[in-house]
């Protein structure tokens, strides 16, 4: 075990037990005397690992077989071109809700290519709540409805599924991937990056309907063509083969310790351990409207600055970091993923009290 737990929203944690299994086969996966990072992607084993990871994927999110998955690049902001690029194809009407910083760049970025409308924004409230909508809100000729289901800067998660009227609805869920079971046959797209939840950085996972598929613009760059993609198996071009790989071993990791219900127990647990702190804690309060509080994202203040500062200060020394909020909010934010210990999270509220104890 390390010392130093991570609190980063992204790059984060993975799995200790990953990571040692990666390091066990740097210089020989297989006995191929080969590490995967200088295999062909079209060689025999790599198509095992690309095959394997989709196929506990499937089994792990009880994806429908009518869903197609992808492994992509350019990041989960690559996505916010090529989903208008790819479903922007009928009206030519989108309809976005906005929830934080990464739903706001994916609307500004669609509103380059068609009539794109906020239909709701928790905006006036510094994002720490999810909008209610109601299924008029959406207009009844949109091509698709967009929502990020879990908000990493601002720690709100969508706990229903906004009621769309039938409009496609697609949903970033970079961080909060595999956190918990999630009813994928709601959705006609979900996708995020992996760096969250599932891997090192430079990989994408999009799950798409396969209705959705073929729709492209003429001008849609080949690589944000999904229908091209998954044509290809994701093989169109060379893939990020270790990241891929990786994905693999933490999808391995989910399945031994029993699958997203029981990460859901897990993630639960740690939560739970921390949110009850802040509501009975005299220093510390969180950001967030209770009803909308992310398992994932936890921010939270002091209400001063200097002892926000302080604070960050101090509980880095004692080897819990990255815990600074984000640029745009300040404060502090525990990021609190499937692969921090629940011991982490112990060790942070214990810091915590003492600090309190000592500060106020
Ligand atoms: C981190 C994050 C992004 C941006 O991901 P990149 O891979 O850096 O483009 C988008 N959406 C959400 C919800 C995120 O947490």
């Amino acid at each position: 075990m390390r010392d130093v737990f991570n609190f980063s929203a992204g790059p984060s944690m993975l799995p200790e037990e990953v990571l040692k299994i990666a390091a066990l086969e740097m210089l020989d996966y297989k006995g191929s005397q080969q590490s995967v990072m200088e295999m062909s992607h079209r060689s025999k084993l790599f198509d095992g690992i690309i095959k394997e990871a989709e196929a506990l994927l499937r089994e792990l999110m009880e994806i429908p077989d009518n869903y197609k998955v992808l492994f992509l690049q350019g990041g989960a902001s690559a996505q916010f071109s090529a989903i208008p690029l790819n479903f922007m194809n009928g009206s030519g009407k989108a309809d976005y809700i906005i929830t934080g910083q990464w739903a706001k760049k994916a609307y500004e970025e669609a509103q380059k290519y068609g009539d794109v409308k906020a239909v709701a924004s928790s905006k006036d409230k510094t994002f720490s709540y999810i909008p209610k909508t109601k299924k008029e809100d959406f207009r009844k000729d949109a091509d698709y409805a967009y929502i990020c289901l879990n908000n990493t800067i601002y720690g709100t998660v969508y706990k229903e599924i906004p009621d769309t009227g039938g409009i496609p609805l697609i949903a970033d869920i970079s961080s909060n991937f595999l956190s918990e079971p999630l009813d994928v046959s709601k959705f006609a797209m979900v996708y995020g990056g992996a760096q969250k939840n599932i891997a090192p950085a430079g990989l994408v996972i999009a799950i798409i309907r396969e209705d959705m598929l073929g729709g492209a613009r003429d001008i849609t760059p080949t690589m944000m063509d999904y229908k091209i993609m998954s044509d290809n198996d994701s093989l169109y071009n060379t893939p990020p083969c270790y990241t891929i790989y990786i994905c693999k071993l933490v999808l391995d990791w989910i399945k031994s310790i029993g699958g997203l219900s029981a990460m859901k127990e897990r993630n639960e647990k740690k939560a739970k351990l921390l949110y009850d702190f802040l509501d009975n804690s005299k220093l510390f309060k969180g950001t967030v409207a209770k009803e909308d509080r992310s398992l994932m994202n936890v921010p939270f203040i002091t209400g001063s600055d200097d002892l926000d500062a302080k604070f960050v200060k101090e509980v880095t020394e004692a080897g819990l970091v990255n815990l600074k909020g984000h640029r745009s909010v300040g404060g502090m934010r525990a990021s609190i993923y499937n692969a921090m210990p629940y011991e982490g999270v112990l060790k942070l509220v214990e810091f915590m009290k003492n600090f309190e104890k000592e500060n106020l």
